[in-house]
């Protein structure tokens, strides 16, 4: 299989005056295509030590992919470099010039004979056009390494890899690869991988690969086949096996959040959904309205933060707030029903809880948090303890996620 090395030039890199965020968005994307990348190399704009660079990657990768370093005042040192390293001319391309020539004009920006420099590439290239600025991009492929050369601004490079450099990568790979991500919520990664552990070894094709995330699980099943076809026939058995194995746990395949699963659900149904929020002051409602189509199911909320909003509002009665608190299970569900009722919305959700960072005057805990949820069938409390370590933002989303996790 191919190995991959990310080549980029640039001395404000060096300088660490800007990250390297090419690299980042290229090893994301090849390695959705199934590409190794084995090596990031950063080198200044220094011909000497970019030829280094060049003869080190040739030997360890068969595919390099260069970022930066194409503009006119860079003296074209990528080109010459690698045009060099492979034994091949500079030559001028027309039209590249031609592009060139038309980008100014569209622009309306006065053009220099500097920047028909940039119309100068390998002899045999396939040429990469660029539609997000000027320097055009190039791909070669020359004593069994592919070379592939990409502008360095990331509003050039993102596109250029992502139209013109990942068609030419596919035709390189041997069939497709498919994936699909199980997201799983209520189980640690380290609890995911250790039941996980033996048939990830086993296995190698479908792969396996867990990621934490947020307080939620992902688990990317991956398979490579001759066609798409018959990869998505190896991902099934797999997917339906881990389904198998953490039951409930697995709230979706190939879906962003918990709460897109919720509304998904509520929508089909003919439901809607409110919310009360204590300690997660809103945070609920703003991740529901993210949802593209939220207006469907969802009604509204009340962010509930003090005892007078929730007796005012939510008409949670007086005497339970005394008796018990507003961190208590008792009042989640007076919240949620109050919602309910309030809103006019088929499930309300509720969170009350301590967000820290001390204690409540009742003497809880940090991370003593009580989510709730009234149906029209009834209404039902989980209480959390999330521990008094991660920080409020932390508490907040876990809170959030067993609330939609309840729905
Ligand atoms: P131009 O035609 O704009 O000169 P170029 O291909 O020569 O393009 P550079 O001159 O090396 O690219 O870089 C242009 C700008 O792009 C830099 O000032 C920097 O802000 C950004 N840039 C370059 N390389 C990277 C990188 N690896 N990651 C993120 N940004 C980069
Ligand atoms: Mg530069």
């Amino acid at each position: 299989s191919h190995t991959v090395e990310i080549l980029s030039v640039g001395t404000e890199l060096l300088l660490g005056n800007i990250a390297n965020t090419d690299a980042q968005t290229l090893s994301q994307g090849l390695s959705e295509l199934g590409l190794n990348v084995y090596y990031h190399t950063v080198v200044g704009d220094n011909p000497q030590r970019a030829r280094e660079a060049v003869a080190i990657a040739k030997k360890r990768a068969d595919i390099i992919i260069t970022t930066g370093g194409l503009g006119p005042t860079c003296d074209d040192l990528t080109k010459n470099v690698l045009a060099e390293a492979f034994g091949k001319k500079l030559v001028f391309d027309e039209p590249s010039a031609e592009r060139i020539r038309s980008y100014f004009a569209k622009t309306k920006r006065p053009m220099t004979d500097n920047n028909l420099q940039q119309a100068m590439l390998p002899e045999g290239c396939t040429v990469l056009a660029n539609d997000w600025g000027t320097a055009p991009g190039c791909a070669f492929q020359a004593e069994g390494v592919h070379v592939i050369m990409l502008p360095g601004p990331p509003s050039e490079c993102r596109p250029m890899f992502q139209y013109r450099a990942k068609p030419y990568l596919q035709s390189l790979s041997e069939g497709v690869i498919a994936s699909h991500t199980l997201k799983l919520f209520g189980i640690g990664e380290s609890a995911m991988e250790a039941q996980l552990r033996d048939q990830m070894n086993a296995m190698s094709n479908p792969t396996l690969a867990p990621y934490a995330k947020e307080g939620e699980c992902e688990l990317r099943v991956t398979a490579k086949a001759p066609t798409d076809a018959e990869a998505q026939a190896l991902l099934k058995p797999t997917v339906e096996q881990v389904k198998a194995l953490f039951g409930s746990k697995v709230y979706g395949v190939d879906v962003s959040s918990l709460e897109e699963v919720v509304e998904g659900l509520l929508r089909e149904k003919g439901m809607t959904i409110g919310v009360a929020e204590s300690c997660t002051g809103g945070l609920m409602a703003k991740r529901l309205t993210d949802v593209a189509g939220a207006s469907q199911v969802f009604l509204g909320g009340i962010v509930s933060y003090t005892n007078q909003v929730k007796a005012g509002m939510l008409h949670v009665p007086q005497h339970l707030l005394d008796q018990f608190g507003a961190v208590s299970p008792e009042v989640a569900l007076a919240m949620a029903e109050g919602a309910r009722k309030a809103l006019g919305c088929d499930i309300a959700l509720a969170t009350t809880g301590v967000a820290g960072p001390d204690k409540d005057d009742w003497d809880n805990e940090v991370g003593t948090m009580f989510v709730a949820i009234a149906t029209p069938d009834g209404t039902h409390v989980r209480p959390l303890k999330l521990g008094s370590r991660p920080v409020r933002a932390r508490l907040r989303t876990q809170t959030a996620h067993h609330a939609f996790d309840l729905a």
